[in-house]
């Protein structure tokens, strides 16, 4: 009788147990390897499966070692394509990482807490961090590197900008989508909110920030950047009603890391001679920090 093309491995029944390997053609089942492999989504072993094999054979390998062997190959891809899928689902907007980021070059930052940080404790238990700070030292580095880590460790992150989550709650009032958009906000464990406070808001803006806030307070984690101090979110919001409920419930339960000090950007310029620092104390408004540089007069 010809064989049929599709794979056909033998099947136990219910209440019965799998045929013993005098009973099967074994050639027969390893021809339909592949199909049994692609049946059970052991992909990485369907494709690597020669490699794999001569390397148990060489490293002599018992069947027990050997399966592991295989099934911690199978496990090791399908963690790496479910790191790559979440890093793309959380919308980074460029790679960096803790090990990129030079402390000596921002010493205002204690590696200690950001280090206590990149443990995603704080994630766990739904707290939230506030970065503040002038532009340029790092603040969406720091939280690129600390929602990657998130990533890493399981926790479903979505990277936004204020600008365009705001963007995005006003248009979904004015359109009747604004539940739909509020649930999607909210439902990551953790949501990076970068540059609060750099584009002026539009007048709703506040209190519909204050319902997403309220919605994830206790339950998921936001880490939010500004370039404003948090006095001045009265300001940002243009409310001051509404930027102090938000500022309650975001400040609860939460880690505040204030960097003080030069654009890191600027840092190579200034050294060139593009750019002198200004002269004078620290800037009337906005986080700390140098005041912004200022064109070096030609000489
Ligand atoms: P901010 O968000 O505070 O304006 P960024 O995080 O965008 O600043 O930093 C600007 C650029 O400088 C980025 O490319 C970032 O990777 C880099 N950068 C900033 N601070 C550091 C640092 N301490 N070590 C390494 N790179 C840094
Ligand atoms: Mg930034």
């Amino acid at each position: 009788m010809a064989r049929s093309k599709q794979p056909t491995p033998p099947t136990a029944t219910a209440g019965s147990t799998f045929p013993s390997a005098e009973a099967v053609d074994i050639a027969q089942l390893v021809e339909d390897l592949d199909g049994m492999l692609t049946r059970l989504r052991l992909g990485a072993i369907r494709e690597q499966l020669d490699g794999l094999l001569e390397e148990a054979a060489r490293r002599q390998l018992n069947l027990r070692e050997a399966l592991a062997w295989l099934c911690a190959a199978e496990v090791a891809s399908k963690e790496q394509r479910r790191l790559s899928m979440a890093m793309t689902i959380a919308h980074f907007p460029f790679v960096r990482t803790l090990e990129g980021f030079e402390f000596e070059a921002q010493p205002s930052i204690d590696p200690a807490k950001i280090r206590d940080l990149a443990t995603c404790r704080w994630i766990a238990n739904g707290d939230n961090v506030v970065l503040l700070g002038p532009p340029g030292v790092g603040k969406t580095h720091l939280e690129v590197a600390l929602g990657r880590e998130a990533v890493s460790r399981g926790y479903t992150v979505q990277f936004t900008t204020a600008m365009e989550l705001l963007g995005s709650l006003v248009k979904g009032q004015q359109q009747g989508s604004l539940e739909m958009r509020l649930a999607q906000y909210s439902k990551p464990k953790l949501l990076i909110v970068d540059e609060l406070g750099y584009l002026p808001l539009e007048p709703q803006a506040g209190y519909l920030f204050f319902q997403l806030i309220s919605r994830r307070y206790e339950q998921g984690s936001v880490l939010i950047s500004s370039n404003r101090a948090v006095e001045e979110w009265d300001e940002v919001f243009g409310d001051q009603v509404v930027a102090s409920a938000i500022l309650d419930r975001l400040l609860h339960h939460s880690h505040v890391v204030t960097i003080r000090g030069d654009s890191y950007r600027l840092r190579e310029k200034r050294r060139s001679g593009l750019f002198r620092p200004q002269a004078g104390g620290s800037s009337s408004s906005g986080v700390g920090g140098t005041p912004p540089p200022t064109p070096a007069k030609e000489a």
